[in-house]
């Protein structure tokens, strides 16, 4: 499979420098050239499948034969390596549940995917592959976790001192192996500018192989296509005709992936893109302009994004019309007023726990399903990643979950440096 960019059609990359890369040359997204519709019999026979093989019918289309069938269904059992279930809420809506891997959210599916793709070009470069990645907070356990003890792949985060949460630090600092941090005496800026800053020496890059797991990275979001098969499995066949899939959607990586699985034939009825008080989207549903606008905060922080970098794919994947994307998508935004109001309504009728990421979620599908219809929201993140708010409006307390517990005994390690790139050079492999 060839990917091209977003920006261009013409601009094409194979697999392995497309994953290396990140973004095309014209600053564009890779997308795969085609998306092959699967076969009926792949959909008649889902129940009883397991993740890992959903997971290697679906991706070898993208992933094979740059990497060889038998090693990439290898790659993908060890990746898909927790459970994500369906959880009923009420009658009418159900939750995927995507927070049952090492950092508690969905985003450890892409990550221990990507890992497991570069290690693979790794062993076939010869060189070492670096991972550099700014953070402050969320992405950095994400990745630091979804790499750990991946071969010939070494993880460098750089994080700024005193100003992520504890339990986030911890999660990235503690694990040792083959992920390295950095403390830097700066803000978040200053940590994105010192990874850019690498990646543009000339000198160092002809020495070693410096890349990023950036949430653009297609190997991140295509594996994210497979929890909404997988999802198909577990709920009865009659219902799938008229199922709503509603995602809570930030930089809408996850939603494109929920929509190349549908351009693969997934048999549901449509999709929901839930946003929290940034909407540039659903203005966008609403009006067919695109206007980019600042973030602003909210309580469902991880959707704090004016501006959506997979906005470009979305686009693509409906041949940037708006007029085909309203045929499958529609999209509703919800005040921090109504995220509350939401966690603590659903948590009074139902005794389930949403976190304000899968609050938003629920809140689109209560307002929006239609008769006859029912509706899978996903569950983002675990309510305990976001405990002060969850048990705040849910009223009742959260219960820490043991690995999310287990960080906090850890010992942190980090190496304190200035803001300057060059104090990282000296431990890049
Ligand atoms: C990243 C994130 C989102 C948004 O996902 P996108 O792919 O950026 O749309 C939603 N919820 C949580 C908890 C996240 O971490």
């Amino acid at each position: 499979m060839k990917y091209y960019s977003t920006n261009n059609r013409n601009e094409t990359a194979d697999l392995k420098t497309a994953v290396l890369k990140g973004l095309a040359p014209d600053k564009g997204l890779y997308m795969p050239e085609s998306i092959p519709v699967l076969p009926q019999t792949f959909w008649d026979s889902l129940p009883g499948k397991s993740m890992a093989e959903i997971g290697f019918e679906m991706l070898k289309h993208f992933f094979c034969p740059d990497i060889p069938e038998d090693r990439f269904k290898a790659m993908v059992a060890d990746a898909f390596n927790f459970p994500v279930p369906v959880v009923k809420v009420n009658d009418r809506i159900s939750t995927l549940e995507l927070f049952h891997g090492p950092t508690l959210a969905f985003k450890d599916v892409g990550a221990r995917f990507l890992a497991r793709v570069m290690s693979y070009f790794a062993d076939f470069g010869g060189k070492p592959i670096n991972v550099l990645a700014a953070t402050s907070g969320d992405t950095g356990s994400a990745v630091a976790n979804g790499f750990l003890g991946v071969a010939n792949v070494y993880v460098h985060i750089l994080y700024p001192k005193g100003l992520v949460s504890r339990l986030q630090e911890l999660q990235f600092t503690t694990l040792g192996q083959n992920i390295t941090a950095y403390e830097v005496s700066g803000v978040f800026d200053d940590c994105q500018r010192m990874v850019k800053e690498a990646f543009m020496d000339k000198e160092l890059n002809k020495e070693k192989v410096l890349t990023s797991a950036n949430s653009i990275n297609l190997a991140r979001f295509l594996p994210q296509s497979v929890y909404y098969v997988h999802a198909l499995s577990q709920i009865p066949k009659e219902e799938w005709k008229n199922l709503v899939v509603c995602v809570p959607s930030g930089n809408f990586g996850d939603i494109t992936a929920g929509l190349v699985a549908y351009k693969m034939g997934m048999p549901v009825k449509r999709f929901i893109a839930a946003v929290n008080a940034n909407r540039v989207f659903t203005d966008y549903i609403e009006t067919g302009d695109y206007k980019p606008q600042p973030s602003k905060h909210t309580l469902a922080n991880a959707m704090d994004v004016g501006d959506p970098s997979n906005f470009a794919r979305v686009s693509e994947l409906f041949g940037g019309s708006v007029e085909e994307m309203r045929k499958v998508v529609s999209s509703k935004s919800y005040s921090d007023e109504q995220i509350g109001k939401t966690i603590a309504k659903v948590a009074k009728e139902t005794g389930y726990i949403c976190d304000p990421h899968g609050a938003v979620g629920y809140a689109a599908l209560e307002d929006g399903l239609q008769a006859g219809e029912k509706g899978l929201f996903l569950e983002t993140a675990h309510p305990a990643k976001f405990v002060e708010t969850t048990e705040k409006y849910a009223g009742r307390k959260v219960e820490i979950p043991a690995r999310l517990q287990k960080f906090a005994e850890g010992t942190k390690q980090s190496i304190g440096v200035s803001a300057d790139y060059r104090n990282i050079v000296g431990s890049l492999r």
